[in-house]
């Protein structure tokens, strides 16, 4: 939905690796703000008639050839722009400064020492400040009119601006948690210096989001697949509240989910549930079952599920008849790293994004959360009043415990993973520990091996336990769970569930490992 009036931020992306997050941050001040590429022609900016932009950091230096660039009149056009890092070079080359290979490259925490304390910047911010730097250049002169207002022991130009211009250059990365008084410093510049109103709330976003849904589909009719994971349910709500029963969900049980999340699905959203749409949920079991017999390479089984989800979905579409609109549950990092929003390379190839899928005829995709990112997907839940058991799960992956089997999946394995994953949650939580550690689940080894129960010989299956903290999902750490908790978790499952014997903690991190097994 990208039919705002509201006041916008633009964040320009020269490709950093910090570039959400500095988007992140100023919706955390709650002002609505974008993320374009570099290379937007700036009559599109113009038009955007932003309060302020910010300009990220990047790889490139801004003085070897072709490196990013912009346009001076990005400087020109009478609104505030605050360069970070790569943004700060550019604007000091392109108004004329020097940047240059700096003779001490900074890497890490690092000592800011304020030069002029009264810059809306700095406003409450003692010095010396402790601030992130990643950089191999500097500003060696700052462009005319520029007063520099901090530097470090190795870099004469830690910040500058032009007031009278409003243009503000800050060569650390207040964007990161690092940066000590960060947060403080991109709030000054976004409420006191763009002078924003910082009135962006979920209420109003879901209410003006639903205003918008209705007044577009009038009576047309949704079609929805949820697959019970945070982003599609969010999606699915909206959608309800905007046109009730001209939404038909249809979610799709494919017999891979964890113990109960069937029924957790159609508690909420089903016909005793809390919410006016109508749900198909097909037990479709079976069917994924018997598809998946004895394929045991992880990219063939994850390509069955994916084309089997789409058969069974497809069908009951037809059953349905008439569709208009199909519900995405895309969000803003999906759109921003399938290359459409931001300059970084294209990460991920959604097919969701932009694509449109052929297995049904409808007029058009709706994906009212395109904008948001996934702590604001979850802050509107919960406002729409989804249980928090539902909005706060741990990330599940699409062909879910099909990939936690190492191997061939049978549904006697399925069983197995899905108790012995139920217990392991269940002992974290009562620990405690399930709040810090980022993802955690069991899945189930092919490894058969010889045990002795009750003095009688078994040969049988053995699970794995997994559980990283992570930040992004990017790399990982190994949980540290206390010994006796996974002891209990051990004792539990080797009683509780038939057919395993032997229970695995892996404490490899990411890399080498991945995050899920396969
Ligand atoms: N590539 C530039 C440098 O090395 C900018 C780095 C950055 O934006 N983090 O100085």
């Amino acid at each position: 939905m990208s039919d705002f009036t509201h006041e916008k931020l633009l964040v320009i992306d020269f490709g950093g690796q910090y570039n959400q997050l500095v988007a992140r941050r100023v919706r955390e001040c709650h002002v609505y703000c974008e993320i374009y590429s570099y290379r937007t022609p700036i009559e599109q900016i113009r038009q955007m008639n932003p309060k302020g932009i910010i300009l990220t950091g990047g790889p490139d230096s801004v003085y070897a050839e072709g490196a990013a660039t912009c346009s001076p009149e990005l400087f020109e056009l009478g609104v505030p722009v605050l360069g970070l890092c790569y943004g700060a070079q550019l604007m000091m080359q392109v108004l004329g400064g020097e940047v240059t290979r700096a003779p001490e490259r900074e890497y890490g925490k690092t000592e800011v020492l304020i030069d002029k304390p009264s810059s809306p910047l700095y406003t409450g911010i003692d010095s010396p400040t402790v601030c992130w730097m990643s950089h191999n250049d500097y500003i060696a002169r700052a462009a005319e009119g520029f007063e520099i207002t901090a530097h470090t022991r190795n870099c004469p130009v830690a910040s500058a601006e032009n007031p009278a211009k409003q243009l503000y250059a800050i060569q650390f990365h207040p964007e990161v948690l690092h940066t000590e008084h960060g947060f403080e410093m991109l709030q000054h510049f976004v409420l006191d210096v763009c002078g924003c109103s910082g009135d962006w709330r979920m209420d109003d976003f879901a209410d003006r989001t639903i205003a918008a849904l209705k007044n577009k589909i009038g009576d047309g009719k949704v079609l929805c697949a949820l697959s019970g994971g945070v982003d599609s349910s969010v999606a699915a709500v909206l959608l309800s509240k905007a046109v009730g029963k001209n939404l038909t969900c249809v979610f799709v049980d494919h017999g891979l989910l964890r113990k109960n999340e069937g029924d957790l699905v159609e508690g909420v959203f089903g016909d005793n549930g809390i919410y006016d749409l109508n749900f198909i949920r097909v037990n479709a079991q079976e069917r994924f079952y018997i598809k998946l017999a004895g394929v045991d390479e992880p990219e063939r089984k994850r390509k069955i599920i994916g084309e089997e989800f789409i058969r069974v979905f497809e069908e009951e579409a037809k059953k349905i008849g008439r569709v208009d609109y199909l519900v995405q549950g895309t969000i803003y990092p999906d759109v921003v790293e399938s290359g459409l929003g931001g300059e970084s390379v294209t990460i991920k190839s959604h097919h969701n994004v932009g694509g449109l899928p052929d297995y049904v005829d409808f007029k058009e995709i709706i994906e009212p959360l395109r904008d948001l990112f996934k702590d604001e997907v979850r802050a509107l839940g919960l406002h729409l009043g989804i249980p928090e058991k539902l909005i706060m799960r741990q990330p599940f992956p699409g062909p879910g415990l099909g990939i936690r089997i190492i191997g061939d999946i049978t549904a006697e394995k399925v069983h197995m993973v899905q108790e012995a994953d139920a217990i392991f949650r269940e002992e974290m939580e009562r620990a405690g520990i399930n709040k810090e550690a980022s993802q955690y689940y069991a899945a189930l080894t092919n490894m058969r091996s010889v045990g002795v129960m009750g003095d009688e010989r078994t040969y049988d299956y053995a699970i794995a336990l997994r559980s990283v903290n992570t930040v992004d999902f990017m790399t990982a750490d190994v949980t540290e769970i206390p010994y006796d908790v996974l002891k209990t978790v051990m004792t539990r499952i080797i009683n509780e569930v038939e057919h395993v014997n032997r229970v695995f903690y892996d404490i490899t991190s990411k890399p080498p490992a991945t995050i899920e097994m396969e």
